[in-house]
């Protein structure tokens, strides 16, 4: 078997198809081990314009075509400026996947091997829009489906989420009840965790994130990437992707992550200007950026360790700045959830920090630089649907 979980903290490894979520030696979290990924360029141009182009690059037995009745053709979404004046800066429209988020991405890939795993029943726990993902992409595997969310998620995702025949388990309390209820009913259940925190395999589907870009920019890997970030599923997978392609050599450079996260609840960032390893769980004072408002961030070590690597940075926007950026975008024809304008509330923040110029974070500041430099390759993701929100 070449796709194996590994611990990341003490390299155990586990079958995959074991409904192992986290490690049973020590607790630590399970990553995927590496496997040999190829991109095979004259195929992949010739394909369907899916993330499934990269299938080769996929952790999938080679026979299995199951994935043919799970996709829903997520993914290769459009990347466009940001205005003529700004053409430097490209938008990821990410809320044209079939559920309306980029979390299709992870939960196409993850359903699908869970089917080819010959699991009958999976648990999540999500603010909405991982489960709305994950419910769709079960009911079209034929896959029983409960997802937990906290009882203050948008009734439109609850209802979305229920619509796919999953059941909705609405949790009072914090988010990390919520995240507490679903590893119960996973403990005392037989079903299969599809976290889209601790299952590795739905990080496999966000790192196709990397591979379109690549191919979208024909060929290379932009500047800087700006991305939200709460658990980090749209920071690990892109990072893994672009890692994929430096080592095959069809890219030189990693581009720097910038990663943005709300004022009201913002962990890493705090670590990252500590210049701790890890997030020390906060207590959210609210936002309105729900997606991203993770208190503890389970794999923040993980996280702070990519954005390092990249030479990149994590900064905070407050809620007026989230506010005025969905306007600015919607100005611009492009209708997201709150959560959506947090990474452009993070380039319009560069704007300013780049004017003011008091960042006393040497890196950081040339960071800013080269996000507001119109000579450099920038690509901003818009998340989720605008309908989406309450
Ligand atoms: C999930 C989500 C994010 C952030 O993802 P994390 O994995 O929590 O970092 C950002 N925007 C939207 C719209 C989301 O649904
Ligand atoms: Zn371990």
């Amino acid at each position: 078997m070449i796709f194996r979980f590994v611990c990341s903290e003490c390299g155990q490894e586990y079958e995959p198809g074991s409904f192992i979520w986290r490690c049973a030696v020590c607790g630590g979290l399970l990553d995927l081990a590496d496997f040999p990924v190829c991109f095979p360029l004259n195929e992949i141009g010739k394909r369907a314009a899916t993330l499934w182009r990269y299938r080769e690059a996929l952790p999938f037995d080679e026979a299995y075509e199951g994935w043919q009745g799970v996709t829903m053709g997520e993914g290769l979404t459009p990347l466009v400026p940001l205005s003529r004046d700004r053409a430097n800066v490209a938008l990821k429209i990410e809320y044209l996947m079939p559920t309306l988020s980029f979390k299709d991405r992870g939960a196409a890939v993850l359903i699908a091997k869970a089917q080819e795993l010959g699991v009958r029943s999976v648990v999540a726990d999500s603010s909405g829009n991982a489960g709305t993902a994950v419910a769709a992409y079960a009911a079209r595997a034929g896959i029983t489906c409960d997802i937990y969310v906290p009882g203050s998620t948008s009734p439109k995702k609850i209802k979305q989420i229920a619509a796919h025949g999953a059941s909705v388990h609405a949790i009072e309390g914090t988010r990390e009840d919520t995240a507490q209820a679903a590893l119960e009913a996973v403990e005392q259940g037989t079903s299969y965790y599809a976290s889209h925190i601790y299952n590795p395999f739905f990080y496999q589907g966000t790192k196709t994130y990397a591979f379109e870009i690549w191919e979208q920019l024909g060929g290379r890997a932009p500047d800087v990437l700006v991305l939200p970030v709460g658990n980090g599923t749209l920071v690990l997978g892109p990072y893994y992707g672009f890692k994929e392609l430096l080592r095959a050599g069809m890219i030189e450079k990693m581009p720097r992550f910038l990663a943005v996260q709300a004022e009201g609840c913002a962990p890493l960032a705090q670590a990252f200007e500590r210049g701790g390893d890890v997030a020390v769980p906060v207590v959210n004072t609210g936002t309105e950026a729900e997606g991203i408002a993770i208190a503890a961030p389970a794999r923040s070590r993980q996280i702070l360790a990519a954005i390092r690597d990249t030479r990149g940075g994590i900064i905070t926007v407050p809620d007026t700045a989230i506010e005025d950026a969905r306007l600015a975008l919607a100005a611009q024809g492009f209708y997201v959830e709150p959560t959506a304008a947090v990474a452009y509330a993070g380039f319009q923040a560069c704007l300013d920090l780049a004017n003011t110029n008091s960042h006393e974070d040497e890196k950081l500041t040339s960071l800013v630089q080269e996000v507001v430099d119109r000579s450099k390759q920038i690509v901003i993701p818009l998340c989720g649907a605008g309908l989406k929100a309450a």
